[in-house]
C-alpha cells in the first residue's frame, strides 16, 4: 500500500512505482520508498560505500534523531517511525537529497550495481515476481529466457488434479485426531483444525503430484471443507461413544438419529463452517495468487 505522501514525493523526484513501493534513481543512488505498519521506509543503494561514507550516514541519522536503520549490501534501510502522526515527508525528502548529493560528489560517474550480476553496467528497475530488481540488460535477457523455459516446463507438467485431490484428503486425515482432541477433550471449537487441514492438504496435494495452479488451490480448499465436515461428525460420534461408555456402533447410529442430537450436530457443523469459512476464503485467495505460475516482467509504472 502506498500512501499519498510517498507517492507525491516519488512524483516530485520523477520516480516510478510498483504495487507496493516507489522506486528509481536519484542522482547516482537507487531509491526505494514504502509504507509499513506505523512507519515509512527509505532504502538507498550506493555505487560504493566505505567507512567514511558510513560515518557520514550515521551522522545524518543522529542529527535527525533516527534510531532505526539497517545496513544492506552497498545500501541502507532507514525506518521512520509514525506513532501518532505521519512522519514529515519534507524531512524525509531533505534527508534523502542530502545523502544522494553526498554520494554524487563522492562517486561521480559511478552507479549502483546490478542486483543479479553485481556489475556496474547500465541498468534499470524491473518488477519481477512481486519484487523490484535493478537489472542490467544481460541479466534482464537471462530472466526472460528463464521465464520462457519455466513457462514451457510448466506446460509439460500433467494436471493430475484427481490424484492431487486424493493426496490432499489422505494427508488431512491425521487432522481429524486434532479435531477430536479439541472438541471432545478440550471442549473447544473444532473449526481451529481447518488450519491443519489446509496445511496437510497442500502437503498431500503436492506429494501426489497435483499441478500447482489456481484450480489446484481450489481443490485443496474443497478437500479442507470436506475434512471439516468429516472431522466434526467423527468428533461428535466419539463424544457420544465416550458418554455411553461403550463402542456400540448400532447404538451410536440410533442416537445420531434422535432429532435433538441431529440439531446439535447441525449447529456444530454450521458454526465450524462459519468460523473456518473465513480462513478458507482467505487461504483460497492467497493460494490462487501464489499458485499462479505465470509471472510477468514489468517495468514500474509512472506515478
Ligand atoms: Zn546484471
Amino acid at each position: 500500500m502506498l500512501w499519498p505522501g510517498i507517492k507525491r514525493l516519488g512524483k516530485e523526484l520523477q520516480l516510478k512505482r510498483t504495487d507496493s513501493e516507489v522506486i528509481g534513481m536519484v542522482k547516482n543512488c537507487l531509491v526505494k520508498m514504502y509504507d509499513g505498519n506505523n512507519r515509512k521506509v527509505l532504502e538507498l543503494f550506493f555505487p560504493e560505500i566505505n567507512y567514511i561514507d558510513k560515518e557520514f550516514l550515521i551522522n545524518i541519522l543522529v542529527q535527525n534523531k533516527i534510531k532505526k536503520y539497517d545496513w544492506l549490501i552497498k545500501g541502507i534501510r532507514i525506518t521512520f517511525p509514525e506513532i501518532i502522526k505521519p512522519y514529515s515527508m519534507s524531512k524525509i525528502k531533505d534527508i534523502l537529497l542530502c545523502i544522494t548529493d553526498y554520494f554524487e560528489k563522492a562517486y561521480p560517474n559511478d552507479k549502483p550495481q546490478c542486483n543479479k550480476c553485481g556489475m556496474k553496467k547500465d541498468a534499470d528497475v524491473y518488477y519481477i515476481r512481486n519484487s523490484s530488481l535493478y537489472l542490467c540488460d544481460d541479466c534482464l535477457s537471462q530472466y526472460k529466457r528463464d521465464k520462457n523455459n519455466e513457462d514451457w516446463e510448466y506446460k509439460q507438467v500433467p494436471t493430475n488434479y484427481l490424484s492431487g485431490f486424493i493426496g490432499a484428503l489422505l494427508f488431512s486425515l491425521p487432522g481429524i485426531l486434532v479435531t477430536i482432541l479439541l472438541f471432545v477433550f478440550l471442549g473447544r471449537l473444532a473449526a481451529l483444525s481447518a488450519l491443519l487441514y489446509v496445511f496437510l492438504g497442500i502437503k498431500g496435494y503436492t506429494k501426489f503430484k497435483g499441478k500447482v495452479t489456481p484450480i489446484g488451490a481450489s481443490i485443496v480448499i474443497i478437500s479442507g471443507l470436506i475434512m471439516v465436515g468429516i472431522g466434526v461428525f467423527t468428533a461428535y460420534s466419539v463424544l457420544i461413544l465416550k458418554t455411553i461408555e461403550s463402542f456400540d456402533i448400532n447404538r451410536l447410529i440410533e442416537i445420531l438419529k434422535i432429532p435433538d442430537i441431529q440439531r446439535e450436530l447441525k449447529m456444530n457443523l454450521t458454526t465450524s463452517y462459519v468460523v473456518s469459512g473465513f480462513y478458507f476464503i482467505f487461504q483460497l485467495f492467497q493460494m490462487m495468487k501464489e499458485w499462479r505460475k505465470e509471472y510477468a516482467i514489468q517495468i514500474p509504472r509512472a506515478i
